[in-house]
């Protein structure tokens, strides 16, 4: 621990502010009031800098719309948990952060979630493409809190044949075989929601990779190929075909939830699979190492500001 937070960065709250400005500013200043860049002086007030435009002339800060602006949270402390929750692989607990950085409880469970929101992202290409392959898979996670929507005509769905966890929240997987996983916390796993996840997030050209689930019976509507392994017979991998993948990718959610996070509530469920996602797209074996994933969730702050109302 000493050894990893030896950069003055982690350890000053002027070094951290430096820091930013550097990763956040590499062409210069960015005014966040007018937008231009690199056209401000310094202001008395360390860490503060005033836009130089004749229009603007107002003052501007390298925490102004992320979730340091205004926190009472040393800037240091945040870029420690940062690379906390970036580098390791099940995830870090409100509890540690409060220990490891001797912030209160509910401070540390408060910014846990707000660098959940800043690894948070949307807008995203499709996954897969012309010869490549996603996989599909659903999981359950916890319990339901609210009531579950009623569908007049569906019956309880099932996996395997046994009966399905009417209690339990729907997690869909999808994953790019050597590429991306994206995860949807959804109200019932049922074949319109996850076709309309297939349809929205998986490019056409792509072969889908599932169980044989009947949630994908027209999987071939949406995408190019479908091929599946009979997981009821036993079967798990035929040639290139199996679900390994993204039953790979739930394992390490469900032990670091179980070990980590053991009461997600259900409105959370979403920021806490970003930050699984996260960590995930940026691995190790695609060539990003702890450092490289701490900047990355800190350069994509901007926006992020995250209320306290809002993370209730
Ligand atoms: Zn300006």
């Amino acid at each position: 621990m000493s050894d990893t937070f030896s950069a003055a960065h982690f350890r000053d709250d002027s070094a951290a502010r430096e820091y930013l400005e550097r990763l956040r500013w590499p062409d210069g200043t960015v005014c966040p009031h007018c937008g231009v860049i690199g056209h401000s002086y310094k202001t008395p007030t360390p860490g503060r800098y005033r836009c130089a435009e004749k229009q603007c002339r107002k003052d501007f800060t390298v925490t102004v719309n992320t979730p340091m602006e205004r926190s009472h949270i040393a800037l240091h402390k945040w870029l420690q948990a940062f690379h906390l929750m970036c580098s390791s692989k099940k995830g870090v607990s409100a509890h540690q952060l409060h220990r490891t950085l001797g912030i209160t409880y509910r401070s540390a469970w408060f910014m846990a979630h707000r660098i959940r929101e800043c690894m948070r992202t949307g807008g995203l290409a499709p996954l897969g493409g012309e010869g490549k392959i996603v996989e599909a898979d659903e999981t359950y996670h916890g319990k339901v809190e609210k009531p579950r929507p009623r569908h007049k005509y569906a019956t309880p769905y099932t996996k395997g044949g046994r009966s399905g966890p009417a209690n339990k929240r729907p997690i869909v997987a999808l994953v790019e075989r050597g590429g991306n996983v994206r995860t949807f916390h959804v109200p019932v796993a049922d074949q319109a929601s996850v076709m309309k996840i297939v349809y929205e997030n998986v490019a056409r050209e792509t072969t889908l990779h599932t169980d044989e689930s009947r949630l994908y019976t027209y999987a071939t509507d949406f995408v190019a190929g479908h091929e599946t392994v009979k997981h009821s017979a036993g079967e798990y991998v035929r040639g290139d075909v199996h679900t390994n993948t993204v039953e790979g990718y739930f394992s390490i959610f469900k032990r670091g939830m179980r070990g980590i996070y053991q009461h997600c509530g259900e409105k959370h469920l979403h920021r806490y699979l970003a930050e699984y996602d996260f960590r995930y797209n940026h691995r190790a074996a695609l060539g990003f190492n702890d450092g490289e994933r701490a900047a990355l969730a800190i350069k994509s702050a901007d926006g992020k500001r995250l209320t306290y109302r809002n993370a209730h």
